[in-house]
Parts: C-alpha cells; sequence; structure tokens
C-alpha cells in the first residue's frame, strides 16, 4: 500500500478485516519496515489472547516480533515510551478506552498501528473498533477469499459441528468443536437463536469479546 505519512507528529493506522485476511502479516511488515530505518518498534495485545507465546506475535506466515502481552489499556501508555511505533495485534478485544489510550498517544508522537476484526462472527461491529476505525487518521480494510466461492471475503463465519454457530449463542464456548471460515456476504450464513424461537433477530446490543 502506498501512503503519505504526515513528516511529524504520530498518527494512528487502523488495520481491519475478517479473519484470515492478512491483518497480524499488514501489521508485521509496517512494522518491519520502521524496525530497518532505525525506528524502535514493539507490539502489545491483549493477554487474553492466548494463540501466540507470551514474548512474540507470530503471523500466520511465521514471522515474529517482540510482543508484550497487557490486560488493561492504561498500560499502553507507559509501554510506548520508549518507541516510536506501537502496535496493537488483536485490538478488537480491548475495551472502549483503548481508543483514547491511541488518541493520546498520537497527540504525543507516536505512530500506532492498530489491527483487528471489524465485525464479530455475527457480522456485528465489533468492541472499540468503530469508534477506532473513526478517529484513526488511516485505515486499511482488508478482505480475505471466501471458502465457498473465492470471492472476496469480509466476514467471519462461524461453525459449530459445521452450522452456522447461534447468534445468540455464548462468545466465548470454552472446548465447543468450532470453526471459522472467511466467507463473503453472499455465502455468509446467519445462525438461528439457539434458545427460544429460530430465524433471524438482533444480537444483544453489546456482544462481547469473540473467540476466533
Ligand atoms: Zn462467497
Amino acid at each position: 500500500m502506498i501512503r503519505n505519512h504526515p513528516s511529524c507528529g504520530g498518527w494512528i493506522e487502523a488495520i481491519c478485516g475478517p479473519m484470515f485476511s492478512g491483518k497480524s502479516e499488514e501489521l508485521i511488515r509496517r512494522l518491519r519496515r520502521a524496525e530497518i530505518a532505525g525506528q524502535a518498534v514493539m507490539i502489545a495485545k491483549p493477554i487474553s489472547d492466548d494463540r501466540y507465546d507470551l514474548s512474540h506475535v507470530v503471523s500466520h506466515s511465521g514471522h515474529r516480533i517482540r510482543a508484550a502481552g497487557i490486560e488493561d489499556p492504561g498500560a499502553l501508555a507507559p509501554l510506548a515510551a520508549e518507541y516510536d511505533v506501537l502496535g496493537i495485534d488483536e485490538v478488537q478485544f480491548f475495551p472502549g478506552s483503548v481508543v483514547e489510550v491511541c488518541v493520546a498517544l498520537a497527540d504525543r508522537g507516536v505512530r500506532v498501528i492498530a489491527a483487528g476484526l471489524d465485525m464479530d462472527y455475527r457480522a456485528e461491529p465489533f468492541g472499540p473498533m468503530p469508534e477506532l476505525l473513526a478517529r484513526a487518521d488511516m485505515v486499511d480494510k482488508l478482505q480475505a477469499v471466501c471458502v465457498r466461492c473465492g470471492g472476496p471475503a469480509t466476514l467471519s463465519q462461524r461453525l459449530i459441528d459445521g452450522r452456522p454457530a447461534p447468534w445468540d449463542g455464548e462468545t466465548v464456548m470454552v472446548g465447543a468443536h468450532d470453526a471459522y471460515e472467511a466467507r463473503c456476504r453472499g455465502c455468509y450464513e446467519r445462525g438461528d437463536a439457539a434458545a427460544g424461537v429460530g430465524g433471524r433477530g438482533h444480537p444483544s446490543p453489546a456482544p462481547g469479546p469473540d473467540g476466533r
């Protein structure tokens, strides 16, 4: 991607999209390029994201970069003090206060690159993402490849035992045999309600963290 970055001060770059769209890879690519230019870079990620080992973020293609797991977005500011560029992976799992922290850091001169799922498996905006995307200086919405038709996928399909997950199901089902696929709008299937009357409906206004 070709960007004209500000020549001074900080800014916020947001990288969003569905699962398997290469968000972590894009985040790491940008951080590596800054690192090559002699800038101090690091990645923060929610500590609840246990896909990766504790000291590194690993993209699907296997690249690694230094990372710190944090619980509270308030910890980002002291962490970023020694760095020129702060990457945040899986930013959708942080509470809304993460956006204020990103803005404060950018105002202080830090380049913040935040990557996360823009929508949960219900195709609803995910946690702090709407606010983050609105306040970011630059936004990239990446696409994956739809596993059904091969078209550009913008949604994350959650499957439990091969069927679309109920839209009112638990956000994180411990031990459930669930899986995820990237799907386009036409191939995305909305799950029925798990309990009561089936059919389409609106999820709770504030869906919690989604499993992957
Ligand atoms: Zn499709």
